[in-house]
């Protein structure tokens, strides 16, 4: 991949209410040809409505079928507990999007914080405490006339790097966002993992520090409790991007650590990290994490794990939205599975 954004053009925080076209951050440059043997099944014509639902923003784009983000809206999540102001927010951006493309997109995909039901069908992302049970895939399925597939963001990540990012071409890895909080995806044996209920990934809740701090889950020194950019708030009393160096290491170690019990686990060599956090702190980061894998990844298997910087910079998100998508296409002509 030659067109990976730079890190520093990671999303950042937007003040509450602004909605802002990033055209031109979307026309970046990326090499298009559809070489990839799994890319059967969607039609070149084939242009994705692609929705992120995050915590701190929410964007809409349109992505087409080589994955290259063709225009895209984004306006910070509203801070409030009605479902339906989130809702409106999220269909005024759509609608935005809509109202100057001259393509109809022909299928809808989402990625969204998790955890949800199947599909969906209802989520509750920890971070949008305004929606709890809400029936999002059925929602905009009714308000945009479209098929809308709806997956967790982190494994949407997961799909976007494997598709065109930095995982293009394996078949076992990890990706994992460390931002706000910490999500991941897995994909073994070329088949992203979806669990019994969809929700399989959710690596921000393995335990990295047993005495360590209360999670919103419920459990105690999980990932996201320790690592994540609130987390890491919550301890210093500062923004997150304004931890000092052995702040970053630690957030490195404590990433490193599940990465390896990931590795340990499912016999995968590969995890690719997405989110400010992470790609914010840098290699401070990114060597701390692959020292702890070093340290604790000592089976033969397992030793030539590596940790590294997921591939599609700030596109990640749109790119793994429309990949949610792109992956039912296949599915449905393969005839299901
Ligand atoms: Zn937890």
């Amino acid at each position: 991949m030659t067109g990976s954004v730079d890190a520093s053009s990671e999303t950042t925080d937007l003040p509450a209410g602004s909605t802002e076209p990033l055209m031109a951050e979307g026309l970046l440059v990326r090499g298009t040809a559809v070489d990839d043997p799994a890319f059967v099944g969607v039609a070149e014509r084939d242009v994705f409505l692609a929705v992120d639902i995050g915590g701190t923003k929410m964007e809409v784009g349109l992505v087409d079928a080589s994955g290259l983000v063709l225009d895209r809206v984004r306006t910070a999540t509203p801070e409030t507990s009605d479902p339906e102001v989130l809702f409106d927010g999220l269909c005024r951006i759509i609608e935005e999007v809509l109202s100057r493309s001259t393509v109809l997109p022909s299928i809808c995909g989402v990625g969204c914080g998790g955890p949800m039901e199947s599909g969906g069908r209802t989520v509750s992302p920890l971070n949008i405490p305004g929606w709890r049970g809400f029936p999002l895939q059925g929602r905009l399925d009714g308000h945009l006339g479209l098929p809308v597939v709806v997956d967790n963001d982190a494994k949407a990540l997961a799909l976007g790097e494997g598709w065109i990012g930095a995982a293009r071409g394996q078949s076992n890895y990890l990706a994992m966002v460390v931002s706000t909080g910490v999500g991941g995806g897995v994909v073994l044996d070329g088949r992203l993992l979806d669990g019994s209920g969809g929700n399989a990934g959710h690596i921000g809740h393995l335990v990295v520090e047993p005495q360590g701090r209360m999670c919103v889950c419920g459990g105690q020194g999980c990932l996201e409790a320790e690592a994540s950019g609130t987390a890491i708030a919550a301890i210093t009393g500062h923004p997150a991007s304004e931890a000092d160096i052995a702040m970053r290491r630690r957030c490195g170690t404590l990433v490193g650590r599940a990465v390896a019990s990931v590795a340990n686990l499912l016999d995968l060599q590969l995890a690719v990290v997405a989110g400010s956090v992470a790609l914010g702190y840098g290699e401070e980061f990114f060597a701390a994490a692959q020292a702890e894998i070093d340290l604790r990844c000592g089976l033969d298997f397992a030793r030539s794990t590596r940790i590294e910087r997921a591939g599609l910079g700030a596109d990640g998100p749109l790119v793994g939205a429309a990949a949610v998508a792109r992956r039912y296409l296949m599915v449905m002509e393969d005839g299901g599975r």
